[in-house]
């Protein structure tokens, strides 16, 4: 039998698992930090079977656009296959076939020859939109093929300390009771809930990485009625645009049509912004986020801090709380009030967030770049620069380091050690991390042949 441990049971961790089980040479033990998808709860957003994308809006991007780095390291073609194989095994378990994009082709061209007009550029998207629901229902029924299984052991609530390497060999891991574990190979998709842990592991063992950029921002909700002309066709409008004054990429990310602003606890208990939504609840708004995506240069290396910097700020000045503000009262240079929230037009669907002003937690840089995109978003959506619409803050997506690997997802310095998903910093999406899972166990299953 050919022993191997994966660190993180989730997007990336539970896809590799998956594709090891069909080979009964193979034995596969799965450690989650986390609860098991049984026990756990909506509260438990980033940690537990299932990870990150468990209690997520399940929106699969089938796309080789966004999602990730993984064109990085393997061709459009090749990926292209993986999110086919990946989007099979999700149709399998969750039993939704049907995907989002209304094939009217001649109106999806029209909405990008609008955007080009005002300097926006519109990616079209297929999405297979699970929802937050069914998504769950497929991670249960995967947990449950896995605890069926007889070359699989899932250890939920078992976090992995550190890993046992010897003359540049991955040998084995420790747990936290310093018990150690001896596997032939190791597979790390620790997600971003794990990034500072993969980030220490890497300084101690000498695994290379490199810096990813940091997005931040905030999460935009106004009527649906005004994103229904692109919605409508497209259930995920991704746009970019870059700022006249910096010059910076400034994306909507995570659009969620009739859903429901969220809060996201991370690491270290700072609350940042996030959105879903269900297949069978709607509200009367839509939800996205606007991020600038920053890369910072010589000599400052940790965007994470920097991130966790100003979410801690949000934070600190709501009481332990993030910040809702009105876009009209951000323009006056006023903050929003309890009563300005609740004579607002746009009714918040976070009702627990905390009226504020983002201008005394975003750098001028940041709000600068938010402010001029939602004007301009506004030339193709009207009324997105309204005065009623809602800005939460904040959002930030951490990507922190990226691990140096190889296209069969192996670190570069330790061998039979593979780098994945999130964590490793080569994905953002579900569906890049379950193909990097899929490709680390394709190098395995080959090697044994
Ligand atoms: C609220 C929310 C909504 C999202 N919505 C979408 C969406 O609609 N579509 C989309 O494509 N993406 C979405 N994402 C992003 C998506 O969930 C992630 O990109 C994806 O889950 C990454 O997969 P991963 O396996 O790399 O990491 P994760 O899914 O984060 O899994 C990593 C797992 O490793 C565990 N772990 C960490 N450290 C250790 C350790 N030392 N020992 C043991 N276990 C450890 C963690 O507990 C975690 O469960 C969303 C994310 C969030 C938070």
């Amino acid at each position: 039998m050919v022993k191997v441990a994966i660190i993180g049971a989730g997007s990336a961790g539970m896809f590799a698992a998956y594709k090891l089980i069909q080979n009964k040479n193979i034995s596969v033990d799965i450690y989650e930090k986390g609860k098991s998808i049984l026990e756990r709860t909506r509260k438990e957003v980033m940690s537990g079977f299932g990870g990150a994308g468990a209690f997520s809006d399940g929106k699969l991007t089938l796309t080789t656009e966004f999602g990730g780095w993984l064109t990085d390291y393997i061709s459009e073609a090749e990926l292209e296959k993986l999110i086919d194989e990946a989007d099979d095994i999700w149709v399998k378990f969750s039993g939704v076939t049907e995907i989002d994009t209304k094939s009217d082709y001649e109106k999806i061209k029209d909405l990008e020859y609008q955007c080009s007009r005002n300097k926006l550029r519109l990616y079209a998207a297929k999405i297979r939109h699970l929802g937050t629901d069914n998504c769950l229902l497929a991670i249960k029924r995967i947990y449950e093929l896995f605890e069926k299984e007889e070359n699989i052991n899932v250890y939920c609530n078992t976090p992995v300390k550190d890993l046992i390497v010897e003359s540049g060999k991955i040998k084995g891991i420790v747990l936290a009771d310093d018990s150690k574990k001896y596997y032939d190979k190791v597979i790390i998709a620790v997600g971003r809930s794990g990034n500072a842990w993969m980030q220490e592991i890497a300084e101690k063992y000498g695994i290379d990485s490199d810096i990813n950029p940091v997005d931040i921002g905030v999460r935009v909700e106004v009527p649906r009625a005004v994103t229904d002309h692109f919605t409508n066709y497209l259930y995920e409008f991704k746009i970019k645009y870059y700022t006249t004054e910096f010059e910076d990429e400034v994306r909507t990310f995570c659009v969620n049509p009739g859903g429901f602003v969220a809060i996201e606890r991370n690491d270290g208990d700072i609350l940042t912004v996030n959105g879903h939504s269900y297949k069978n609840k709607k509200s009367n708004n839509t939800n996205f986020a606007l991020l600038v995506s920053t890369k910072f240069t010589e000599p400052f290396k940790e965007p994470v801090k920097y991130g966790r910097y100003i979410a801690n700020l949000a934070n600190m000045l709501s009481g332990g709380n993030v910040i809702v503000q009105r876009f009209g009262d951000l323009l006056r240079g006023r903050r929003s009030t309890v009563k300005r929230i609740e004579k607002n037009f746009v009714v918040p669907t976070l009702k627990s967030a905390m009226p504020g002003d983002l201008s005394f937690v975003l750098p001028y840089r940041y709000l600068t770049d938010l402010k001029e995109t939602m004007l301009q978003l506004d030339t193709v959506m009207p009324g997105m620069a309204d005065p009623n619409t809602l800005m939460y803050g904040v959002e930030v997506k951490f990507y922190s380091l990226r691990i140096r690997i190889d296209k069969n997802m192996r670190s570069q310095n330790i061998e039979n050690l593979y780098c994945v998903g999130d964590g490793a910093g080569i994905t953002r999406g579900i569906i890049q991390a379950n193909a990097s899972g899929i490709i680390a166990a394709n190098d395995i299953l080959r090697e044994i042949q």
